[in-house]
């Protein structure tokens, strides 16, 4: 007998995929997207990614550029939860704002950082995200030795504090930008394999980042080498979703500067490997490239990728 369709929608759970989809989708979807404005209220992501026919969805939890914010509303968590549109999203999920640096050398930063970083939590679990995107952190000089100690340490507070937080943390590789660490996957493995709750621990492959961070993707074979190396140091199992990103920048660059899909250093030929790869199918996939309110561009990179998709 057939198993009955589902999907998944946080750590391990699923449920039945909707009737009216079945019959008009694929078996598994694409699971391809872009990241989304809440402007108006993390409410308002949602109609913003389906207007453009999105299946999977980034936002961030609140004003990216602030440390704080009030509480979500119980009125807010139940619209965004109760979204008409939500269940056409097979993945939404969320990224951490970027002031966020746990592994900051100045003690203020550094507080800042463990709070904001467990309020942003606190607001992903109540919004049902199953994980939020976060960069490691930068060690400011500090060396990379005392910089991953110091990442570790906090994301242990961090979680040790928060024992009833479904959200997990998705490491992002990093461009390796500045002091910037994450743009070597065994940094990326180093952590996961000493933090005292590994589990709750996953990662976001950017393939802007690991291109600027010196991994060359821009080939199908070396893209494919690329993926193999990530699954030999951190394991695909743990890869939640990736960022589809061209570069601006070259090969080993690392400076961090999105571009749209195939106009940049990279070209198109690593989408077509991931938008081919079965293995990447129920991975939520989404843009980060630069865009208008229309989201006109985003409509132009989705046709792209899709016909990536078709023209393996
Ligand atoms: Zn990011
Ligand atoms: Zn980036």
């Amino acid at each position: 007998m057939k198993k009955k369709e589902t999907v998944k929608r946080r750590n391990g759970e699923t449920r039945p995929l909707p009737i009216r989809r079945l019959a008009a989708s694929p078996i598994h979807p694409i699971l391809l997207g872009a990241h989304m404005s809440i402007a108006g209220g993390v409410n308002m992501a949602i109609g913003r990614a389906r207007s453009i026919n999105c299946t999977a969805m980034q936002m961030f939890v609140k004003n990216n550029m602030q440390w704080f914010a009030r509480p979500l509303t119980r009125d807010e968590i139940r619209t965004f939860l109760e979204h008409q549109q939500r269940s056409e999203l097979f993945s939404i999920f969320a990224h951490a704002n970027y002031l966020i640096n746990l592994a900051a050398t100045n003690g203020q930063f550094h507080a800042n950082s463990i709070r904001s970083l467990s309020e942003e939590l606190v607001r992903a679990d109540r919004l049902e995200l199953p994980f939020l995107v976060l960069h490691p952190g930068a060690h400011l000089g500090a060396g990379e030795e005392a910089g991953l100690e110091k990442i570790m340490e906090s994301i242990d507070r961090v979680f040790s504090a928060l024992p009833k937080i479904k959200t997990r943390i998705a490491l992002e590789t990093t461009a390796g930008q500045g002091s910037c660490l994450g743009n070597k996957f065994e940094q990326l493995a180093y952590i996961i394999s000493r933090v005292r709750e590994p589990e709750r621990l996953c990662v976001c492959l950017d393939t802007a980042h690991v291109f600027a961070a010196g991994y060359d993707i821009a080939s199908e074979a070396s893209a494919r080498k690329t993926f193999r190396e990530f699954d030999r140091i951190v394991g695909l199992h743990r890869l939640v979703a990736i960022h589809l990103n061209d570069s601006k920048t070259g090969c080993g660059s690392r400076v961090d500067r999105h571009e749209h899909i195939g106009k940049g250093e990279i070209g198109v030929a690593p989408f077509r490997v991931i938008m081919g790869d079965r293995r990447f199918r129920k991975i939520p996939k989404v843009l980060e490239t630069p865009k208008g309110k229309e989201l006109r561009e985003d409509v132009m990179n989705l046709k792209t990728l899709q016909s990536l998709a078709r023209n393996q």
